[in-house]
C-alpha cells in the first residue's frame, strides 16, 4: 500500500475543510481499504469521519432519518426500522456478514464500488478504473454483469443490498458541500448509469459529504419481501435481488414497488411492472405477468442469459412472499 496521511476530524466542518480530490473520507473502511491495497484508490490523505458525522436513527412524523455513520448492523436491529421500514432491515441483513455489517456505514454502503472482477484486476483494461482503456467484461466473462441500462463502455452492476430497499422506499440522500449548503438528492438520481462516463458511479458533488439518508413514511409494513439469489448463502453479492412492497386495499393492490440489484449499474426500479400491478388482485397470474413485463425490459449479454430466467422467478417469489411477510 502507498503511504498516506491519516487524520480524524472532530466535526463535519473540519472534515469538509480538509477534503480535496487527493483526500478521501473513510468510514468503516470495508471497501476503501481493499481498493487501496489493490492500488485502485490512491488517496494521499484519509479523513476518518467516524467521529465527525452523526450516527443516530431518528423517527419523526414524516419518516425516518438514518445518519451517515449508522452501521448496517444498527439499522437492521433498530426498533423503528423493524416496525415501520421492515423491508430495509431485511435487505441489510442479506448483505455481507455480521462482522462486515458491524463496520459498514450507511454512507459507505451507498458509495461502495462495483464488484466487476476486471475492475479489481489492474492488469486488464477497464473504463471505470482508467477511462478510455476499454471494457474487458463486454466480450469477456460477463456472467455477473448487467442485463439492463448498460452502455458499450461499461456493463458493471451496482453491488449493494441496502440500496435496493432504499430505491424501492424512495429515500433521499442528504449531502453537504464545502459551501456548507445541504442538498437532498432523490435516491433514483443518486446513482448513475454508465453511459460515456463509467468512471462515475453517482452524482455526489465533488468533495461533498453524505450526512444522512431520509426515508418518507409509507404503507409497506405488512406486505414486503427481499429476495436475493447468489452463488452461495453468505459473503456473496447478488446475482439478482428483488425488493418488493405492496399496499392492499379491499383485496386489490393500491401501491406497488419493485426494485432490483445485480441487474444494472444502479439500483433498478421496474416502473412498468409496478404500474401493471396497481389495481390488480394479488394473484399468481398477475405476479407472473408483472415479472414478464420486467424481464421484457432486459437485454442480456453473452454469458448472463440465465439472469432473465432468474429475474422472472425472483420477482414472482418476492411478490408471493409479500403476502406472507
Ligand atoms: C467480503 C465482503 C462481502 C460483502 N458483501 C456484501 C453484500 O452481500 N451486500 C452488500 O450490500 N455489501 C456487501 N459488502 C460491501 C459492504 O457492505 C461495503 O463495503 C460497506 O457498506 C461500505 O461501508 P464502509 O463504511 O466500510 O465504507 P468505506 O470503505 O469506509 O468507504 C466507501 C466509500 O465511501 C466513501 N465515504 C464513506 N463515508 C462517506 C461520507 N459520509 N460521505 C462521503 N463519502 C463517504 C469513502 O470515501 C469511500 O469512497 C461486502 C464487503 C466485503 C468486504
Ligand atoms: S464492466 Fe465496467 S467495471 Fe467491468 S471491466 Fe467493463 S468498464 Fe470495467
Amino acid at each position: 500500500m502507498r503511504p498516506f496521511i491519516f487524520t480524524k476530524p472532530a466535526t463535519a466542518d473540519q472534515a469538509l475543510i480538509k477534503k480535496t480530490n487527493q483526500a478521501q473520507f473513510i468510514a468503516g473502511g470495508t471497501n476503501l481499504l481493499d481498493l487501496m491495497k489493490k492500488h485502485i484508490a490512491l488517496p494521499e490523505e484519509l479523513l476518518d469521519v467516524t467521529n465527525a458525522l452523526p450516527a443516530a436513527i431518528t423517527a419523526n412524523t414524516k419518516g425516518i432519518r438514518i445518519d451517515a455513520m449508522v452501521r448496517n448492523s444498527a439499522i437492521a436491529s433498530q426498533a423503528e426500522v423493524l416496525s415501520q421500514f421492515p423491508l430495509l432491515a431485511k435487505a441489510v441483513l442479506a448483505g455481507a456478514s455480521p462482522q462486515i455489517r458491524n463496520m459498514a456505514s450507511t454512507a459507505g454502503n451507498l458509495l461502495q464500488r462495483t464488484r466487476c472482477p476486471y475492475f479489481y484486476d489492474t492488469t486488464v483494461p477497464c473504463n471505470k478504473r482508467i477511462p478510455g482503456t476499454g471494457c474487458s467484461a463486454m466480450d469477456g466473462d460477463n456472467r455477473m454483469s448487467a442485463i439492463v441500462g448498460y452502455s458499450n463502455q461499461c456493463v458493471a452492476v451496482h453491488p449493494s443490498d441496502m440500496c435496493i430497499a432504499l430505491a424501492a422506499l424512495e429515500a433521499n440522500v442528504l449531502v453537504t458541500g464545502r459551501d456548507k449548503k445541504q442538498h437532498s438528492i432523490p435516491f433514483k438520481d443518486f446513482h448513475r448509469l454508465p453511459g460515456t462516463t463509467p468512471q462515475l458511479d453517482n452524482n455526489l458533488p465533488a468533495n461533498a459529504v453524505i450526512t444522512a439518508v431520509e426515508i418518507p413514511g409509507n404503507r409497506f409494513q405488512k406486505n414486503f419481501a427481499y429476495v436475493k439469489v447468489r452463488d452461495r448463502d453468505s459473503y456473496a453479492f447478488a446475482l439478482i435481488s428483488v425488493a418488493a412492497a405492496l399496499h392492499m386495499e379491499a383485496g386489490v393492490i393500491s401501491e406497488a414497488r419493485l426494485a432490483s440489484g445485480g441487474v444494472a449499474h444502479k439500483p433498478w426500479r421496474w416502473y412498468k411492472a409496478e404500474q401493471f400491478l396497481k389495481g390488480k388482485k394479488p394473484s399468481a397470474e398477475n405476479f407472473r405477468q408483472a415479472a414478464s413485463i420486467a424481464v421484457g425490459e432486459t437485454k442480456p449479454l453473452a454469458n448472463n442469459k440465465f439472469k432473465t430466467v432468474m429475474l422472472q422467478g425472483a420477482i414472482e417469489t418476492a411478490l408471493q412472499n409479500c403476502l406472507t411477510a
